[in-house]
């Protein structure tokens, strides 16, 4: 788990995502189902905490136990903002 601060924080994810390009299954809003390399699958929930603070939560050791930004969060991410996008109206 990790705070999304700003973009620059998940730069090197992003990056890695891109070149990975991992299969993103959406579950809900704000939880995505990720694949990992070597046949693994993450799930990852972005949601905002009680302080409005934007929480990125992967199943992966980098999340659980490094709490620094991975591809998978990056990826769901990028599904995320095209999912609230998507959920606003835009005119
Ligand atoms: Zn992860």
């Amino acid at each position: 788990m990790f705070i999304l601060n700003t973009w620059s924080t998940i730069s090197k994810a992003i990056k890695t995502a891109d070149r990975v390009n991992p299969t993103v299954v959406i579950e809900a809003l704000g939880v995505y189902r990720v694949a990992g390399r070597n046949n693994t699958e993450f799930t990852v929930a972005c949601y905002k905490d009680e302080e409005g603070k934007r929480v990125v939560d992967c199943g992966c050791v980098a999340g659980t136990k490094l709490h620094t930004p991975c591809f998978h969060a990056a990826a769901a991410i990028k599904a995320h903002v095209s999912m609230v996008t998507w959920s606003q109206p835009v005119f």
